[in-house]
């Protein structure tokens, strides 16, 4: 069977980890952390990084930053994990979910300012398969209307949009190392703040609602309850298991390239009869997922069907937050949503992998070629 994802190992992770227990300091925000965030500072110049125990933790740091409370109304796309809704709704927020837009999963942002009311706080956008969204319109409606821009960039490390890399762009940027995307850590995450306004009090809300990164710095002479927070940040372990991922992600990153590519110019031909990723022109992406997106949910099940019979373990994605028990269960007035729901009855996801080589791509392409043949005779 040609898995979907396997998770792989640098070769330093272990090593890395020894050197953190053997220093003696295993907790958060220590060596490791700092080698981090450090990396990020130089690679991308996100100035202010928070490692995390997930994507998720860093969303909610986002939330209590934004002072989302109850009543406050937050846009998000309805194509995306639940952690985006999540982290806003567990604040009190009510998630007002926007439409895909017709080439690719990503929030239409022509589709955005319909959906703003007075109690609109924020909006959060998700850079869906590392392809940016387009950052220059959103960030002139984000102007026009005050609010927050906050960048779900799970799946988006080491993507740009023109020669910016996504997560430079929102007032924060919530970046995710779980096991299943480009730079693992098991579980993993980060939250940069690209606002200096929130610098201090991201820092605070991280260490538990105290000043204690200011008290290890050397600022202040003891340490106390300043705020709100919980414990968000990571232990050195896992610090440590990320770096040795971060000093291989070209590496790691050009081998995805490679492997999208070939699926993309060899899946060409069948351009008439599956969609392909649609890349704007702004968008350098980091070949985070290869999808194809099929005609409806039947024709979907077969063809996954069809792959996992010849040893292929295809997948597909978001079912659409509109579509979900929650929403239906806390929501009254629930909207269709047509683009999301081509993408959430329609989309595969290929296998993309460091272990995938070509021949496995040449076979998986052959299948799917295949399948379309059979279809037609
Ligand atoms: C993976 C993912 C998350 C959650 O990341 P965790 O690190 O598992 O919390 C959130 N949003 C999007 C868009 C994701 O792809």
């Amino acid at each position: 069977m040609i898995p979907f994802n396997k998770p792989f190992l640098t070769g330093c992770e272990l090593e890395y980890i020894k050197t953190a227990v053997e220093a003696g300091k295993i907790s958060g925000n220590g060596v490791y952390t700092r080698k981090c965030h450090e990396f990020f500072r130089n690679r991308y110049g996100f100035e202010s990084c928070f490692l995390t125990s997930s994507c998720t933790d860093a969303l909610e740091m986002a939330a209590i930053l934004c002072e989302i409370e109850p009543g406050d109304e937050v846009i998000i796309p309805s194509y995306t994990f639940v952690s985006t809704a999540n982290a806003f709704v567990l604040r009190g927020a009510r998630v007002v979910l926007a439409d895909s837009g017709l080439l690719n999963p990503n929030i239409d942002p022509e589709q955005i300012e319909e959906l703003i009311t007075p109690k609109t706080k924020a909006i959060v956008v998700v850079h869906y398969a590392g392809i940016a969204c387009d950052m220059e319109k959103l960030i002139s409606i984000k102007k026009r209307h005050n609010l927050f821009l906050i960048e779900d960039a799970a799946q988006a490390i080491d993507s740009y949009h023109d020669l910016r890399p996504l997560g430079s762009f929102g007032d924060f940027a919530t970046f995710s190392f779980h096991e299943t995307k480009n730079i693992i850590s098991g579980e993993g995450g980060m939250l940069v703040v690209n606002n200096k306004d929130y610098v201090n009090r991201a820092e605070i809300i991280w260490e538990k609602g105290t000043n204690r990164s200011a008290f290890f710095r050397g600022d202040i002479d003891k340490y106390n309850w300043m705020d709100i927070g919980s414990s968000f940040l990571p232990s050195d372990i896992t610090a440590a298991f990320l770096f040795a991922q971060l000093e291989h992600l070209d590496t790691i990153q050009n081998k995805r390239k490679q492997l999208w590519r070939l699926y993309y110019s060899k899946l060409l031909e069948l351009n008439e009869k599956i969609g392909l990723p649609q890349i704007p022109s702004y968008a350098k992406h980091n070949a985070h997922i290869f999808y194809i997106v099929l005609s409806g949910i039947e024709h979907r099940r077969f063809i996954i069907d069809f792959l996992k019979k010849r040893g292929i373990n295809a997948v597909f994605h978001y079912l659409g937050l509109h579509n979900s028990d929650f929403i239906s269960k806390n929501y009254s007035d629930i909207h269709t949503l047509p683009n999301t729901d081509k993408f959430a009855d329609g989309l595969i996801r290929l296998p993309l992998h460091q272990f995938l080589s070509e021949e496995e791509i040449n076979y998986i392409v052959d299948v799917i070629k295949s399948y379309f043949i059979k279809k037609l005779s």
